[in-house]
């Protein structure tokens, strides 16, 4: 049986699902693949569970303020058995939206694994689709080959379906993953050690947040042993025991491989296609999201640039706008803001202080560092720190950098400022909300250095 249409989308992902319905919306017939469960990582394993884990976490902090304020509170107790059930009825919620809004959309759902079959042709099962337009929107998975034996470990998929928290983790990894759910996991109830290589944890973010990450961890309890990765993970009966060279040794009920994410492209059928991978297995695209191949397009985390939803998103509507809708677009990826929703989260949009002296600015650097109301209310020793780049040569606001409560919120709000062009006498022009922590971005008045 042949199936024609002049879309078909492999992956029901965030990317592949908003790339189907926006095609669909400008009358395109779009059959939309997948092979495990709708939604893909964000929404199953990935952004929604994580995010309901940290607010779990959260209230591990907020007991104890809540005394501070007035409360008295009795010895509270986490169960993890009762979130899991929360979690996997709220995303089951979620896949029903996302089946729903396909179907309103017009677009047919074929499920099962995809595999390019010649020009124009994706075989799923018996099945031979056709179209001349094919999107490769297969995501990522964990890397579990990174270190010898890490495949013994759990990846960031079983920690979410854990039933119970273990008494002691290791993390192995200093990045996203591992900063996350080292945070989360100190504050329901684990002793955590991070074992990472570089000499503090998110590489590639500004200075000021690494550093006060590092510092958050510590003091939310966790171990850090930056510089120090195992060699080795053996499986024992009890556990599994690091390998950390010079003949020490040390076990763990319970490891966490958080080394990175490498995209599926295996067994997609995409070298007879004709469609290049580069060194790090991603598919390769030019700006308009054209692979190798006529007709073959990539979106998210299967390119591996920035892996991240409102990515996988934007090229997915760029690509649809450009195919059926009339109006050919490529997206900025230049200026893309993240947060790293650890305890307290971090949240930044532009380079890093480093990369822009790379980059050849001359810059203006304002930063700030207090207590929060609410913590030193209660004798709390977290901090929120602030970091403004400016262009001494134009006053352009090339970055904002932030840790502290409600980073994340502040700074998405802040990256539509910094997308118009703010300068830093728009900064200053603006009159403060108070009282915030956000304000404090108004009120930076001499530059550092
Ligand atoms: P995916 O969402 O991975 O979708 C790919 C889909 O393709 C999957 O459903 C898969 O089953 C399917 N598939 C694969 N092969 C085939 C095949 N051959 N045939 C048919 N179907 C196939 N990003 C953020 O922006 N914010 C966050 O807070 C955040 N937190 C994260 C936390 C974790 C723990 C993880 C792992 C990721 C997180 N991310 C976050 C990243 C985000 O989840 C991804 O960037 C995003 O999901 C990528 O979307 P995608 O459409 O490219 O791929
Ligand atoms: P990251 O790329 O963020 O971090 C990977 C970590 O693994 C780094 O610390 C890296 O070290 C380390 N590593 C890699 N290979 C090895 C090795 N062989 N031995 C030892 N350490 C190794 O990946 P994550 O898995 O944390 O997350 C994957 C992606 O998912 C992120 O990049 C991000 O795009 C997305 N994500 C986004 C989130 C968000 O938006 N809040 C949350 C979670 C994930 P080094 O730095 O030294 O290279």
């Amino acid at each position: 049986m042949t199936d024609r249409y002049d879309l078909i989308t492999l992956g029901a992902g965030s990317g592949g699902v908003a790339a189907s319905r926006r095609a669909a919306l400008h009358g395109a017939r779009v059959a939309i693949v997948e092979a495990g469960r709708v939604g893909g990582t964000c929404v199953l394993r990935g952004c929604v569970p994580k995010k309901l884990l940290m607010y779990a976490a959260q209230f591990g902090d907020a007991f104890a303020e809540a005394r501070g304020y007035g409360w008295s509170v009795a010895a509270p107790h986490f169960e993890m058995a009762r979130w899991a059930a929360a979690k996997a009825a709220e995303t089951a919620r979620l896949e029903g939206v996302y089946r729903s809004m396909l179907a309103g959309s017009g677009v047919t759902l074929i499920e099962g694994r995809g595999r390019l079959a010649g020009p124009g042709q994706v075989r799923v099962g018996e099945r031979l689709l056709q179209a001349p337009h094919i999107l490769l929107a297969t995501g990522g998975a964990p890397v579990r080959d990174s270190i010898p034996g890490i495949e013994a470990c759990a990846t960031s998929d079983e920690l979410l379906d854990l039933d119970h928290i273990p008494d002691r983790v290791a993390v192995i990894g200093g990045g996203y993953i591992a900063v996350e759910f080292a945070s989360m996991l100190a504050r329901l109830g684990a002793r955590v050690a991070v074992y990472y290589r570089d000499r503090l944890p998110l590489r590639g973010f500004d200075e000021m947040l690494r550093t006060a990450a590092a510092a958050e961890l510590q003091a939310a309890g966790v171990e850090l042993h930056p510089g120090l990765v195992p060699r080795r993970v053996q499986r024992l009966a009890s556990g599994l025991l690091l390998e950390l060279g010079d003949e020490r040794v040390r076990e763990f009920p319970w490891v966490l491989n958080a080394t990175g994410r490498l995209p599926n492209t295996a067994d997609l059928g995409l070298e007879a296609a004709g469609v290049r991978i580069d060194a790090s297995r991603a598919v390769a695209i030019d700006p308009t999201l054209r692979t190798t191949a006529p007709g073959v397009y990539a979106i998210g985390d299967v390119t591996n640039r920035r892996n991240l939803t409102p990515v996988a998103i934007a090229e997915g509507r760029a690509l649809a706008d450009s195919l059926f809708g009339g109006t050919p677009r490529v997206v900025d990826l230049s200026r893309v803001a993240s947060a790293v929703f650890m305890l307290p989260p971090i949240a930044s949009v532009g380079p890093s202080e480093a990369q822009a002296r790379a980059d050849g600015h001359a810059l203006k650097v304002f930063e700030t560092d207090f207590r929060p109301m609410k913590q030193a209310f209660v004798g709390g020793t977290e901090r929120t720190r602030m970091k403004l780049l400016v262009d001494a040569a134009d006053d352009r606001v090339l970055a904002v950098h932030m840790i502290g409560a409600d980073a994340p919120e502040i700074v998405q709000s802040l990256a539509v400022a910094l997308t118009a062009g703010a300068t830093k006498a728009h900064f200053d022009r603006t009159i403060a909300m108070h009282p915030t922590a956000a304000e404090e971005f108004m009120l930076l008045r001499e530059p550092l250095r």
